[in-house]
């Protein structure tokens, strides 16, 4: 038996099936774009951990960040003790978030945290109790996160009953025939027959649905959202978890459509594998909750803040954020020429930046998705020596999230990996 199925067999005794793992491979080491298993088998991972290691894994400098800090001190606790890893990197978090107005943040451990905590912001300022969500989006695991999460199944199926005053409306997909009037319209009508707008604290929106399939929302249409909240006085919240810090080839996806965010949730890339998220938003609307409200033991805490610290320097000096956009180039041509030989097979490519989709359909037609051919391509890419995502609504997108480090040598051989595994099924 090897390392691998040993402790898989040990995993499915203690690990509920809740948490399932994609593969039975268990990492005994991993650097920039290559990861080891327990058997020595070698991998070019494309997924990095769902798009938290933009820097790669183990960043000799975010590494040597973290090992300091843990030689001075590893936990205080920024509501006790604070300290200036904190300080500073909200400091930079604000600096780096889109839009001319005074920005705070605040620090908590994950995701779906991040979110939870945009809603009681949102709610605590505006005194309302409405929030608007996209069908097809993810926004977390826990009760109000997946509340507003709009896949059913498997995040919302058993877990009811779910918080009240939750909306959903469509996300606008030119593939599913829905325009932004469209989305803007389902809008206007929940306005008029479920809750006024001077009823709803909050809209929520993530710049390129992630676990939705890549999808991306225009500037048109974040514009007109904007306009929207702007003239409802409600609060737009932009869900950067899975897009943020470089990944889509601006630091935040937004600034690509020249909006500014009032809270942004930051979480995943933020600092490269150490647990960590944030919201970040304008000073007056994070202001509103009262000292003791947010925040949690672990928010903020000095490793993720000081390994956060330097994931930004490193995005900046060795310039990831235009590389994003050169990685998701080196896909394209990759992904369109399969597309063009197997137009029957490949649907739309999608790319912003280094966050690219491929979408598997059958008899050429984007309204019949290829679960299955999703499902062989995943299972059988660690054989040809690669680690690969999928997500989308009908779980028929192969999703490419490498890291924005990855030398070019590796992406080219997991590109290789990839047309061989693709022509072999
Ligand atoms: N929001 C978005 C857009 C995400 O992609 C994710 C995770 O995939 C989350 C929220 C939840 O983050 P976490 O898993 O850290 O709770």
């Amino acid at each position: 038996m090897t390392r691998n199925a040993q402790l898989q067999a040990r995993k499915e005794q203690v690990i509920a099936r809740g948490q399932g793992n994609l593969y039975p491979i268990y990492v005994k080491k991993a650097l920039n774009a290559e990861l080891w298993d327990e058997d020595g088998q070698r991998y070019i991972d494309f997924g990095t951990g769902i798009a938290v290691c933009n820097t790669g894994h183990n960043h000799p400098k975010v590494s040597a960040a973290a090992k300091a800090q843990i030689d001075d001190f590893s936990h205080s606790c920024v509501m006790i003790n604070p300290y200036e890893e904190a300080v500073a990197l909200a400091e930079q978090l604000v600096s780096h978030t889109p839009g001319p107005s005074a920005k705070k943040t605040i620090f908590v451990t994950t995701g779906a945290e991040a979110v939870e905590n945009c809603i009681k912001i949102a709610r605590a300022h505006t005194g309302r109790r409405g929030v608007i969500a996209f069908n097809g989006g993810f926004h977390g695991r826990t009760n109000l996160a997946m509340a507003l999460t709009g896949k059913v199944s498997p995040y919302k199926y058993q877990f009811g009953p779910f918080p009240a005053d939750i909306y959903h409306v469509p996300f606008p997909t030119a593939l599913h025939g829905i325009s932004e009037i469209d989305s803007l319209k389902a809008i206007e009508t929940l306005f008029k027959v479920a809750i006024s707008p001077t009823d709803v604290a909050a809209i929520i929106i993530e710049p390129v649905q992630g676990e939705g399939g890549f999808y991306m929302a225009s500037t048109a249409f974040l514009q007109a959202l904007r306009q929207l909240c702007d003239q409802h006085g409600i609060v737009l919240i932009l869900d950067e978890i899975q897009t943020g810090f470089g990944r889509t080839g601006s630091m935040f996806c937004h600034q690509q459509a020249g909006i500014e965010a009032d809270l942004m949730t930051a979480a995943k890339g933020i600092a490269g594998g150490y647990p960590l998220a944030a919201v970040v938003g304008k000073a007056d609307i994070m202001d509103a909750p009262l000292p003791g409200g947010l925040g949690g033991t672990y928010g903020g805490s000095p490793v993720g803040c000081a390994a956060a610290l330097a994931v930004l320097d490193v995005l900046e000096e060795e310039r990831l954020i235009e590389r994003a956009n050169w990685i998701g180039e080196q896909f394209k041509a990759r992904l369109h020429a399969l597309q063009g030989e197997f137009p029957q097979l490949v649907g739309e490519v999608r790319v912003k930046g280094a966050m690219v989709a491929l979408e598997l359909v059958k008899n050429g037609d984007a309204h019949q998705p290829n679960i299955d051919l999703t499902k062989a391509l995943v299972a059988n890419a660690p054989a040809h020596g690669l680690i690969l995502l999928s997500c989308g609504f009908y779980a028929n997108v192969i999703r490419f999230l490498p890291a924005l480090t990855i030398p070019e040598a590796h992406l080219q051989e997991g590109l290789d990996a990839f047309d061989k595994l693709f022509r072999e099924l």
